[in-house]
């Protein structure tokens, strides 16, 4: 388990918003929780995951253009990758959907497929579960 990087300590970037959110994944076949950032600005959103002691810094990190979309069943979002991760890592699709709707929540990327069997959300829909609760989305 990943203990929340030291905030005091890590240079946090100018984006308006920023904030530490837990999520649960699957590592080594063991669900773990871990502290990602999550940095908005305008709509761009900027995840940084995989929390390293030793480097004290984040070994990963994700941009997306977020786009709001209809669903009759709660918030549904695109969130669009941005060209250089696309390019880095061609396996993972451009763009995912993700439905914000309370329990029901649900996203096409591959880290939701690895946690769904626990019933767990992927750091897309707890991201902007974060998001929708500070009123940013
Ligand atoms: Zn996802």
């Amino acid at each position: 388990m990943t203990g929340r990087p030291a905030v005091q300590g890590f240079a946090m970037t100018a984006a308006p918003f920023a904030d530490f959110v837990p999520v649960t994944r699957c590592h080594k076949g063991q669900l773990v929780v871990e502290e990602i950032l999550v940095e908005l600005d305008g709509d761009l959103l900027r995840i940084r995951s995989d929390w390293s002691e030793r480097k004290q810094d984040f070994r990963r990190a994700a941009e997306y253009r977020v786009e709001a979309g209809d669903s009759p069943l709660g918030r549904a979002f695109h969130l669009h990758r941005d060209a250089e991760s696309v390019g880095r890592d061609p396996d993972h699709e451009p763009s995912y959907w993700c439905l914000i709707a309370g329990d029901r929540s649900e996203c096409d990327c591959k880290g939701k497929k690895a946690t769904e069997l626990h019933g767990r959300e992927c750091k897309h829909v707890a991201c902007l579960k974060h998001l929708i609760a500070e009123n940013l989305l």
